[in-house]
């Protein structure tokens, strides 16, 4: 039965997601003519329309990326692409610990391939088109392969080890795997802004004058250590401004794109940095580790539940019992949960949705509600972000509330 349920499954979770992606396109094209009234005075009508292309270009790009990315995942499992790989990498290695992690390369090299195409046009003929991308192809090719090394040196042992826990530690494996899993990602969260996001941008820590001073005090008011605030040359990529906190101890961060200081006036930056440190004391990292803590707990218990049933294999296209070992139940639950797990994502946006309005909110206490505004305003215009998304799509997709919704709210306050 396993076939059917995955073959309406995906077939069911793609529909949907073109039929956001289209329902998304038309509403942005059909509200295109008009600046929503609460941003006339400070939206051109030519900057809103500019909004209006991008967003319906990209969602045409999201529409085609879901159709490849659904016969991708049909090609690895029914079309039994998985099964060749596997078959591949036990030529190439053997067997035991260095098959299995040649087979998971051989798996994720193929599909950073195959999203590759995406990937190019949303760089160079989206982004480019609209003004945004700054990245030359050799760049571009430059970040892939770092990308790749950096991926493949902290993911091969920490797959190796997931390995090694399911084979090694008995029938209650699952347990230690997650506790690792949870452990790894952890660390992950202080070496990634330390020492991994530095091998892409330079970050410096934001220059002594008249903003640093003032915002100095901000800091001080919110209890966060000001060595934790940095800028990031984001200019060398992309048009694109931006801020966000991450990480927690020493890896505590909150970094600002270059693009975003040099369009934002001391006020709005103030306000933005407010915004951000109250995603830290709202400790809204920690429930996201919470729900990772959550979600990874019932992946395992499924995967330990799994692992040692045959139809799940044979059912999903990997028709060789030779290969039902732990890489290939791993390999196949991971890429297969996505499908089954696609109706929770309005719960998570709802979430994330959440404590930006908190941060919203600790922003108008600490500074000022229109200081606060007026920077979202420069921003959406300067990004293209559009102001009016499909209300149905963005309880789908949008980590930040809508546009009209955040600001009516801030100017509530
Ligand atoms: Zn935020």
């Amino acid at each position: 039965m396993l076939t059917e349920i995955f073959v309406v499954a995906l077939v069911l979770t793609s529909a949907v997601r073109l039929w956001l992606a289209t329902r998304h396109r038309s509403h942005v094209a059909a509200h295109r003519g008009e600046v929503p009234l609460a941003f006339r005075d400070a939206i051109p009508l030519e900057a809103h329309q500019k909004a209006a292309d991008y967003t319906v270009a990209r969602a045409g790009l999201a529409r085609t990326d879901v159709i490849i990315g659904a016969l991708w995942l049909a090609v690895l499992t029914l079309g039994g692409g998985l099964q060749w790989m596997f078959d591949v990498a036990t030529g190439l290695a053997g067997s035991g610990m260095l098959r299995d992690l040649v087979f998971i390369g051989i798996v994720t090299f193929a599909s950073s391939l195959i999203d590759l195409p995406v990937l190019l046009w949303r760089t160079f003929v989206i982004e480019q088109g609209f003004g945004f991308n700054k990245m030359t192809l050799a760049m571009f090719f430059g970040d892939q392969i770092k990308h790749g090394l950096v991926g493949a040196a902290i993911g091969a042992p920490a797959v190796a080890a997931v390995l090694w826990i399911m084979g090694s530690l008995g029938s209650a494996w699952w347990v230690w795997a997650w506790a690792f899993w949870l452990s790894f990602s952890l660390a992950l969260m202080v070496i990634y802004p330390t020492f991994i996001a530095p091998l892409f941008n330079k970050f410096e820590p934001m220059p002594a004058g008249e903003l640093r001073s003032r915002i100095e005090s901000l800091l001080e008011r919110c209890g966060f250590r000001s060595e934790g605030l940095f800028v990031m040359d984001g200019s060398r990529r992309s048009a694109h401004g931006n801020a966000y906190f991450t990480g927690f101890g020493k890896g505590k961060r909150i970094v600002f794109f270059d693009t975003l200081l040099n369009r934002l006036g001391a006020d709005e930056i103030e306000a933005v940095l407010a915004h951000e440190l109250g995603h830290y004391k709202h400790h809204h990292i920690w429930k996201r580790v919470g729900w990772i803590a959550a979600g990874s707990f019932a992946f395992f218990a499924l995967l330990g539940w799994l692992v040692d049933a045959p139809w799940f294999f044979a059912e999903l296209g990997v028709t060789d019992p030779a290969s039902w070992g732990h890489a290939m139940a791993l390999t196949l639950f991971a890429l297969v949960i996505p499908v089954f797990s696609f109706p929770l994502s309005p719960l998570l946006k709802l979430m994330s949705r959440k404590h930006e309005f908190e941060a919203d909110a600790y922003a108008v206490a600490q500074t000022r509600a229109d200081w606060l505004v007026a920077a979202l305003v420069k921003l959406y215009r300067d990004n293209a972000s559009t102001l009016t998304p499909d209300p149905l799509y963005s309880q789908f997709y949008d980590s930040h509330p809508p546009a009209a919704l955040r600001v009516a709210r801030l100017q509530s306050a």
